[in-house]
């Protein structure tokens, strides 16, 4: 069986992945807080732990891996949206109203995560649908003494864990206190303790629990998500470095005092940040952009995870215009390479000895090179499948470049010129209702007609117009 190695954030080392049952392998990755659309850094993970989900799945069986990830439906920034609208006259109540943003979010981040070849998780809960496991898991943390509740909030004493706070991010309780940004508050033991349940005004949404009225601190959700998806203890548990302190330092710590018996997660991994162009990417410099704003300037999805998968996970990945544009020719190129031939049975050895190296996708990829330029294309496809490129449902973008447009920009013109004629406008309706079904972008102006294939071009729909 293929070694996987992996570098565990918890024991600074490259270890062989031994899962605790190899027939059941579980890993969950915090999601997004889905209040907008996704950032081009919050898709690094999403590529980053959908390659090990795919390498695990290839290694285990694909009916061995359990995927999780969550989503995070409890957020102010959600319920400010839904506030905003109300004032603006929509209708529904503010409960609707907050959950129907969550919905429009959430539908946003699955499309613009599968365009770039992103497998769904199999387990993708929803906070808002896990709040009677979060009050049973904060209730247990009070009982077991490390938990109390004060002027409505629950907090998690972090002096009663000193043993293991802190751990992941190699930091001590006194050093966070020293240098954390830690929010003081006179209900506090400790300045460290962190906000498991915290009260709701009543035009926000909120819960009933023995507290009063409130909602989940972010952190909780996780923890408890996570134990009822995967159990007391699961074996790989990932997302951005970010977020390892406070989050996960604090998910630890919930869910080991609330299950002692079990280890919740044994290994951790951590993916680096994402720059543009060698800034850090920010709204006030004007370099903040979105995946959807990629795609619809006609990057496609493909193109952007080829780029990213050229970094190695755990150094700061920079997106460059030029990267983008140099992954579109290499795909063009392989692409046409292997138009019309059936993948190989099984990927290069030397593709999955790389992913399997701590997820060495640069070196997977310098693989693919050397098959490309031996002339093996059934080698290429089945290798470059692994990792999620090169596959059927993401080449449209390449046969749209390849379609000629002008025949039907032509055909839509001269049904215009007649149509200001007779007066009969039925004939060009039509065309532009099939063009847009088939994905483009209509323009017309008064130069004439022009046809913009989207990111959702089918040229296949052209064929009955
Ligand atoms: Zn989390």
């Amino acid at each position: 069986m293929t070694t996987i190695k992996l570098h565990n954030t918890r024991t600074r080392t490259k270890e062989s992945f031994v899962p605790i049952d190899p027939d059941n392998v579980r890993m969950y990755v915090c999601g997004p807080t889905v209040y907008d659309r996704a950032h081009l850094g919050n898709a690094r993970p999403v590529v980053v732990f959908d390659v090990l989900y795919r390498l695990l799945r290839h290694v285990y069986g694909p009916d061995h891996v359990i995927y999780a990830r969550n989503f995070t439906d409890v957020d102010d920034k959600i319920n400010a949206t839904a506030l905003a609208r109300k004032q603006a006259g929509a209708d529904g109540t503010l409960e609707q109203l907050v959950q129907e943003r969550s919905d429009e979010t959430i539908g946003w981040y699955l499309h613009d995560m599968g365009a770039l070849g992103a497998l769904e998780p199999n387990a993708m809960p929803r906070a808002t649908q896990y709040i009677a496991q979060m009050i049973a898991m904060i209730e247990d943390l009070i009982a077991k003494g490390h938990a109390y509740a004060a002027e409505g909030h629950v907090l998690f004493a972090v002096d009663s864990w000193r043993e293991g706070y802190g751990k992941l991010s190699g930091r001590s309780v006194d050093d966070m206190i020293a240098g954390a940004r830690v929010e003081v508050a006179p209900y506090k033991k400790n300045p460290m303790d962190f906000v498991l349940w915290k009260p709701s005004s009543d035009e926000l949404p909120g819960w009933d629990s023995p507290w009063g009225r409130g909602r989940p601190g972010w952190h909780i959700e996780c923890s408890a998500m996570a134990y009822e998806l995967l159990g007391e203890s699961f074996d790989i548990h990932g997302g951005g470095n970010d977020l390892m302190f406070p989050h996960h330092e604090n998910e630890i710590a919930q869910s080991c005092c609330a299950h002692p018996e079990g280890e919740f997660a044994r290994v951790w991994l951590h993916n680096e940040m994402l720059q543009v162009e060698g800034k850090k990417m920010s709204k006030s410099l004007g370099n903040f952009f979105t995946v959807h704003d990629l795609l619809e300037q006609g990057i496609p999805g493909e193109v952007i995870r080829f780029v990213f998968l050229q970094t190695h996970y755990r150094k700061p990945m920079d997106w460059t215009e030029k990267k983008a544009r140099d992954a579109e020719a290499t795909l063009r190129k392989w692409r046409a390479l292997t138009a019309g031939i059936e993948p190989a049975a099984s990927a290069a050895p030397a593709v999955i000895v790389a992913l399997g190296d701590d997820l060495n996708t640069a070196g997977a990829i310098a693989e693919l090179h050397r098959l490309a330029a031996e002339g093996d294309a059934a080698g290429l496809l089945a290798s470059a499948r692994i990792i999620g490129l090169l596959s059927d449902d993401m080449g449209a973008w390449v046969e749209a470049g390849a379609v000629d447009l002008s025949s039907y920009a032509e055909r839509l013109a001269h049904a215009r010129v007649a149509a200001m004629q007779s007066k009969d406008f039925a004939e060009v309706d039509r065309l532009k209702a099939a063009y847009i079904a088939a994905g483009l972008e209509v323009r017309m102006g008064k130069e004439g007609v022009e046809l913009v294939p989207g990111t959702g071009f089918d040229a296949g729909k052209l064929a009955d117009v």
